[in-house]
């Protein structure tokens, strides 16, 4: 259990399926321990797109893969998300790249929020390494780095 009154930078509604408020406290330890030292490495605040079925999807029902890593079934150790601030996109990135997560997906210029385009958007998940992919959408096409 994730001792939420301990935990900087990051409240659980943050990771919440819409559909179900309080889920977020189920979110995967090692994803939060990873977005809160990617949040304290950058000193860039994350907004996580819980509003939108972004984080935890506990029926499966929010627009992911069927075997996606936000699924409740799968662990709930995925969060999309983008940085509140104005550096550039591929510093983002290097940022996101060097703190470890398993699976990173790259959304350039593809996500809105708050009608406004996201210049880019980042999918974080903590699968094992073994498993280890990047890719990035593009004219709503997915692009997998790996074989
Ligand atoms: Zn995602």
């Amino acid at each position: 259990m994730i001792s939420w009154n301990k935990v900087k930078y990051f409240k659980s509604y943050e990771f919440d399926d819409p559909d179900f408020p309080g889920s977020g406290k189920e979110i995967n330890g090692t994803l939060l321990w990873q977005l809160v030292k990617l949040r304290k490495d950058t000193g860039w605040p994350i907004i996580t797109h819980w509003r939108v079925g972004g984080c935890i999807d506990v029926l499966g029902n929010h627009g992911h893969a069927t075997h996606s890593y936000h699924r409740k079934d799968r662990g709930c150790k995925a969060c999309d998300f983008h940085f509140d601030t104005t550096v550039s996109p591929r510093y983002q990135f290097f940022m996101v790249a060097k703190t470890g997560f398993g699976g990173i997906g790259i959304y350039q210029n593809q996500w809105h929020w708050n009608n406004k385009l996201l210049p880019i958007g980042f999918h974080v998940d903590v699968r094992s390494s073994s498993r280890a992919q990047i890719w990035k959408r593009e004219n709503g096409k997915y692009i997998y780095l790996l074989q």
